[in-house]
C-alpha cells in the first residue's frame, strides 16, 4: 500500500490553486468563469526582457548556473538595492532562486528549528504557514484588524515574543490586503526587533513596484536591525515574470550561504535563460512596471467604486498589490434559492463560483476567515462584469 510521508500528509494545497483549478474544469465545461483568484499579472513581460531571453538562448547560455545564481545577476541586484532601497549589499549577500517563493523557503529551512516560534502577521500569504509547518515550526498568527488597514502593529510583535521566538514573516505590500507599511510603522517594529538580537525577519517586498502611496521603505534599511532582516524580492509581479521562476533574497553572509546550501542539494541554480533575462529586466529600471502600476492604481479605484454597492462587503483600500480583501461576514446567515445556507466565505466562494460564475479565494487560507480575495490583475470591463454579476447573485439571497 502506498504510505506517503506525515509531513505531505500534514500539507493543505495552496487554495489559490485549488481553486484556480475549480474555475478551469468549469470553464472547460464552456461556462463562462471569470477568475480573479489567482495572483498574476494580466500583463505579458516586457519585450525588452523576452528579446534578453532570445539573446540569452542564442548566445549558449544552456548550462548549469551557479547555485546562488550568475554573479552579473546578483551585482544587478546589489546595485539595485542601492539604487531603490539606499541598501548596500554584496553579491555573497544574495541568493537567487526558483521564484520568491524557494527565497522564503530556503530562508524559513535555514532558521527555522522544531519547536520554534514564528510570528506570522495575519492575514498572511498562503505559503508561510505551510513553510513554517514543513520546517516544524509553530506559527503564531498576528492579525491586523479592518480599521488599521489590517496592519500588525510593534506594540502587537512586542507582546508575543517569547524565548522560543525565532522569525517574524509580513509582506509589504501585503498580500492579500494591499496595506503599505509606513516608514513610521517599521521604525517602531525595527526598534522591537533590535531589543531581541535573537530575531530574524522575514521581510517579504514582491510587490514593491506595485505601490500607489510612493513610498516603499525596506525594514532593513534602520541599520540596528539590519543583519536580523532578510529581504525577499523577485521579478514575478514588478516585470510580469510569474512563469520564469527568478527571485532572491538579500541577507547577512552566513544567512545567504545556508539558504545556498539547502538550494544546492534541492534544486541548483534556476533556470539559465530566465536569469540572463533578469540581468536585462533590472537594467531597464522601473520604467515598465511604473506603465503597469498606473493600470493597477486604475483597476483599484474601480474596484473600490464597484464593490460599494455590494451589501454585506466592507473593505480597506489596498495602498499596493493588486488585490482586493473584503470582509464579507455581512452576508453571512443568509440562504441561496436552494436553501443553503452561506456561513462561511469558504460558502460564499463557491456560491459566487457557482451561480455568478467568479472565482475568488476564500480569506482562510489567508488566516482571515471572514474575507475573500478578489485578484484586480484582470481587464477593466472584466472587473466591472465580475462586481455586477456578484451583486446580482447576493440579490438572490434570501
Ligand atoms: N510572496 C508573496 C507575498 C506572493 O504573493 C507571491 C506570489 O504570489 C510570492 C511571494 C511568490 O512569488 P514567486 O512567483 O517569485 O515565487
Amino acid at each position: 500500500p502506498l504510505v506517503l510521508s506525515d509531513r505531505i500528509n500534514a500539507m493543505q494545497e495552496s487554495q489559490t490553486i485549488a481553486m484556480a483549478k475549480k474555475a478551469r474544469a468549469l470553464a472547460a465545461e464552456g461556462v463562462d468563469v471569470i477568475s480573479l483568484s489567482f495572483g498574476e499579472p494580466d500583463f505579458q513581460t516586457p519585450q525588452y526582457i523576452k528579446d534578453a531571453a532570445k539573446k540569452a538562448l542564442d548566445e549558449g547560455y544552456t548550462f548549469y548556473t551557479p547555485v546562488p545564481g550568475y554573479p552579473e545577476l546578483r551585482q544587478a541586484i546589489c546595485d539595485k538595492f542601492r539604487r531603490d532601497n539606499q541598501l548596500d549589499y554584496l553579491p555573497e549577500n544574495i541568493v537567487v532562486s526558483t521564484g520568491a517563493k524557494q527565497a522564503l523557503a530556503n530562508a524559513v529551512l535555514s532558521l527555522v528549528n522544531p519547536g520554534d516560534e514564528v510570528l506570522v502577521f495575519s492575514p498572511y500569504w498562503v505559503s508561510y504557514e505551510e513553510m513554517v509547518r514543513l520546517a516544524e515550526g509553530v506559527s503564531i498568527p498576528l492579525t491586523g484588524t479592518l480599521e488599521n488597514d489590517y496592519k500588525v502593529t510593534a506594540a502587537q510583535v512586542e507582546a508575543a515574543i517569547t524565548p522560543r521566538t525565532r522569525l517574524i514573516m509580513y509582506s509589504s505590500p501585503c498580500n492579500p490586503t494591499g496595506a503599505v507599511f509606513s516608514r513610521d510603522e517599521l521604525a517602531a517594529l525595527a526598534a522591537v526587533v533590535a531589543r531581541h538580537p535573537h530575531i530574524h525577519v522575514l521581510a517579504d517586498e514582491i510587490y514593491e513596484y506595485i505601490n500607489f502611496v510612493g513610498e516603499h521603505v525596506s525594514l532593513a534599511q534602520f541599520a540596528e536591525v539590519k543583519d536580523q532582516v532578510i529581504t525577499i524580492n523577485g521579478f514575478s509581479k514588478g516585470y510580469a515574470m510569474t512563469g520564469w521562476r527568478v527571485g532572491y533574497l538579500a541577507a547577512r553572509r552566513e544567512i545567504a550561504a545556508a539558504c545556498e546550501k539547502i538550494q544546492s542539494q534541492i534544486t541548483s541554480g534556476t533556470c539559465s535563460i530566465a536569469q540572463r533575462a533578469s540581468i536585462a529586466a533590472l537594467e531597464g529600471g522601473r520604467a515598465s512596471a511604473d506603465e503597469m502600476v498606473a493600470a493597477y492604481r486604475r483597476r483599484r479605484d474601480l474596484v473600490l467604486e464597484l464593490v460599494k454597492d455590494i451589501p454585506g462587503f466592507r473593505t480597506n483600500v489596498p495602498s499596493g498589490a493588486f488585490y482586493l480583501f473584503p470582509d464579507v461576514s455581512g452576508v453571512f446567515g443568509r440562504t441561496t434559492a436552494t436553501g443553503e445556507t452561506i456561513a462561511t466565505a469558504a460558502d460564499l466562494a463557491l456560491y459566487l463560483l457557482n451561480d455568478a460564475h467568479v472565482a475568488a479565494v476564500d480569506g482562510a487560507a489567508f488566516g482571515a476567515p471572514d474575507c475573500l480575495r478578489f485578484s484586480t490583475a484582470a481587464a477593466d470591463n472584466k472587473l466591472r462584469e465580475a462586481f455586477e454579476r456578484i451583486r446580482v447573485s447576493l440579490a438572490k439571497l434570501k
